[in-house]
């Protein structure tokens, strides 16, 4: 038995998610997504401004050295920052509005 990793109901024996959900027919289960995408959101932004102002920092005290490898982190950051947020936006755009 496994649990519907959207709505956390039974989902049956190896399925990730259930049937309802699976079909959108979940009562609610478009919020969930709405919120998580608005999750991702955030934590999306928050990497890629951790990773905007790590960047800054470190491009500014590297400027004067060789090298350079923690700017590359930060910058890794910023792209998974990106990525995160810009799916957090699809998945918010695409359940906000939808009515159960
Ligand atoms: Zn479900």
């Amino acid at each position: 038995m496994a649990i519907c990793s959207i709505c956390g109901r039974n989902a049956g024996l190896m399925e990730e998610v259930c049937e309802g959900c699976k079909n959108g027919t979940t009562p609610g289960s478009s919020q969930v997504r709405a919120s998580r995408g608005t999750r991702n959101m955030i934590f999306g932004l928050l990497w890629f401004f951790g990773g905007a102002t790590v960047t800054a920092l470190t491009l500014a005290s590297s400027s004067s050295r060789e090298g350079g490898g923690p700017v590359i982190y930060a910058v890794g950051a910023i792209v998974i920052g990106f990525i995160q947020f810009l799916i957090g936006l699809f998945s918010w755009l695409m359940n906000r509005n939808r009515e159960d």
